[in-house]
């Protein structure tokens, strides 16, 4: 079943540069890689919901760090990751694998495997006439994710893999890495207007203290140099030189 209304979606900004994403339907709440607890606790409690449903893209602390706080608040929550990381989101009760499709908040949610930054990193695609995508820390606007545990070619292909995607999916990561990216990428292309257009439209809505998140694929298609990387060598080249860049 797709769903035509856009998913009501709020972005909690915890730690230095995480975002927690809840994702509201009446009084349900789905929360996609909570790095703490007590933020997703207090929102709930004050806005008088319940927590349904717990999304993990990866096993990283600072996207897990939270759940085993909000199992015990709600005992009956699902907790959905992939079924390779058993060991490390012993957690979870609902294990997933790479096409399968669920139902969540009655959207079909696909699962998306996007190899690169872990070995079993899963990203949750809501299908409809509003797409929406919880990327984790695959894909950031201007940037890609660090290489820890797989490839460059599994990173490369789970770009190619995103890219595929309709365009005007609505992108969810997990940092607030923008202006940061962009700086590189600016310092890499100096001429290119999209990348400083970009930039400027990123400043001005941090000053005004408002996230640069979500993303929309079409755009990020050609402001992203991973994204608009031609081929393997290419993105390899680009993702050490970022990897140098801090
Ligand atoms: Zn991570």
């Amino acid at each position: 079943m797709a769903f035509n209304k856009a998913p009501n979606i709020i972005g909690l900004r915890v730690l230095n540069d995480n975002v927690i994403w809840l994702w509201v339907k009446d009084k349900s709440v789905v929360v996609i890689d909570p790095s703490v607890h007590e933020p997703v606790i207090k929102y709930i409690d004050e806005n008088n919901l319940y927590l349904k449903t717990i999304l993990q893209t990866h096993h990283h602390s600072d996207h897990i760090g939270g759940t085993k706080c909000l199992i015990k608040r709600w005992p009956n929550v699902n907790v959905i990751a992939s079924s390779k990381e058993k060991k490390r989101i012993p957690f979870q009760n609902i294990s997933v694998e790479d096409g399968e499709t669920l139902n969540i908040l009655g959207a079909e949610v696909k699962i998306i495997e996007v190899l690169g930054h872990t070995s079993s990193h899963i990203a949750f695609f809501l299908k409809g006439k509003n797409p929406v995508l919880f990327i984790g820390d695959t894909l950031f606007s201007g940037g890609c994710g660090r290489i820890f545990e797989g490839t460059y070619r599994q990173m490369y292909s789970s770009l190619e893999r995103i890219k595929s995607l309709p365009k005007n999916t609505l992108i969810y990561c997990a940092h607030e890495y923008t202006k940061s990216n962009l700086l590189w990428a600016l310092n890499l292309k100096p001429k290119d207007q999209d990348i400083k257009n970009k930039l400027s439209e990123v400043k001005k809505k941090l000053s005004l203290n408002e996230l640069t998140i979500p993303f929309s694929l079409d755009e990020e298609m050609k402001i992203n140099l991973f994204l608009r990387a031609k081929n393997l060598e290419e993105f390899t080249f680009l993702r050490a030189n970022k990897d140098l860049w801090v």
